[in-house]
């Protein structure tokens, strides 16, 4: 099968795609903030309801076992997908959000002290960021920043001298929602590595598109969000090294994160239930185990050498359009691409795109740093995946010439 008939496969099981927006058909160009779900991750959320639901972990109950055993089987989907070396080192979290802060906190109660210091990447998403900036208020720690140059590019040589030895973390995207850049996070790591210095990649923009292996990154901690890769909304996990993981106290209290409790003393479970407490969204998680058997099933392989396909075509396409100017120069790229065209303002292009079909996202997408980075108030940002199509590329484009138009 070519890659043609592969993409009108794969599109045909995205329900959502099949419809018309103000009267044409929808161009879903906004996957960078959300990707759509396929029939089978769908179809999964409403079997599990109509089969098994039953509290996990808790239930004698046949249904709670089958349950209990379904969650985790997702646990180790999500485990052998990136590669972890156990499942105990995956903690579901409801995104990447969370993800970050409950490393925030754990991490930072167990090795973050007053004048310690944090790095994050100056192309990061508010979620690395804010929850870091909030620790080191906490702790009186030190917030420090490893600049990107104009094309987008981290100046890695910089961790240098960034790091020193009250460096504690690094935290770095795998690949930036707004620049589309890849970070090299293999260099990354091992700079940080030899000055003894952990690393969290925030793969939020990353797993979906970009084959994903912790071990052989050799990430610390590797987070993402469920929603992003065609798996419900408040969905997520949090992967550890196991013997990091260990040493991190738990950063919720309540239910299943315990093994007893009295009103003297308190011991907790074992790994990874020391973080979920509380009913965890069960019914989410399987799914996101069902997004994951989808991907593979189709063959990553294939789905990435489709979206690379894509991505070549789009940024020649855009590119080619009047006066448009681009942000993030990486050959080395997602499927992003961030821009402004003439001295038309982000959000009226935005808008008359919509009216054309085609939905994007406008503004500064959650990642202030980077836009102040170029000295705009925001952006327009066509985001595609291996469900999108040329054609679509064509129809963004000859919309963009037209709003620009009607703007100018
Ligand atoms: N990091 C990056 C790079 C992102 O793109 C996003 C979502 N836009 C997040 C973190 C936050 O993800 P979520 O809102 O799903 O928690």
């Amino acid at each position: 099968m070519n890659l043609q008939t592969a993409n009108e496969e794969w599109r045909a099981d995205f329900p959502i795609l099949n419809q018309k927006i103000y009267g044409q058909n929808l161009i879903y160009l906004d996957n960078a903030a959300t990707t759509q779900k396929p029939r089978q991750v769908i179809e999964c959320i409403e079997k599990v309801y109509s089969t098994v639901n039953s509290n996990i972990h808790r239930s004698v109950s046949k249904l709670g076992a089958d349950c209990t055993r379904e969650y985790e089987n997702a646990r180790a989907t999500v485990g052998k997908f990136i590669n972890a070396q156990s499942p105990r080192e995956i903690v579901f979290t409801s995104g990447t959000t969370e993800a970050i802060n409950l490393l925030a906190f754990a991490f930072g109660e167990k090795f973050v002290d007053e004048g310690s210091e944090i790095i994050v990447g100056e192309s990061e998403h508010h979620s690395n960021i804010v929850p870091w900036q909030m620790l080191c208020i906490r702790k009186k720690a030190r917030l420090r920043v490893l600049p990107f140059d104009d094309g987008g590019e981290l100046k890695i040589e910089m961790l240098d001298q960034l790091i020193n030895p009250r460096t504690r973390l690094l935290c770095i995207a795998q690949a930036s929602n707004v620049l589309g850049t890849v970070n090299p996070l293999e260099r990354i790591i091992e700079k940080a590595h030899n000055r003894g210095v952990a690393v969290l990649v925030d793969g939020a923009q990353g797993i979906q598109h970009l084959e994903t292996d912790v071990q052989k990154m050799d990430a610390d901690f590797y987070v993402f969000s469920g929603h992003k890769i065609y798996a419900p909304t408040g969905t997520g996990a949090l992967y550890g090294k196991e013997k990091l993981l260990e040493q991190l106290p738990p950063w919720q209290g309540g239910g299943d994160m315990v093994q007893s409790v009295a009103f003297e003393k308190t011991v907790y479970a074992d790994l990874p239930l020391k973080f979920e407490a509380g009913t965890s969204n069960y019914v989410g998680a399987i799914a996101l185990g069902e997004a994951l058997n989808y991907l593979t099933n189709k063959g990553l392989a294939k789905i990435h050498a489709y979206e690379k396909e894509l991505t070549d075509y789009a940024m020649q396409e855009i590119a080619k359009i009047p006066d448009i100017r681009l942000y993030g120069a990486s050959k080395n790229r997602t499927g992003i691409a961030s821009f402004l065209i003439h001295n038309t303002h982000h959000s009226d292009i935005g808008e008359i795109l919509d009216k054309m079909g085609v939905a994007v996202r406008t503004g500064r997408m959650c990642a202030d740093p980077t836009v102040r980075h170029f000295g705009i108030s925001g952006l327009v940002r066509a985001s595609w995946t291996f469900y999108n199509t040329k054609t679509e590329i064509d129809r963004l484009c000859e919309a963009l010439e037209k709003a620009v138009k009607m703007l100018k």
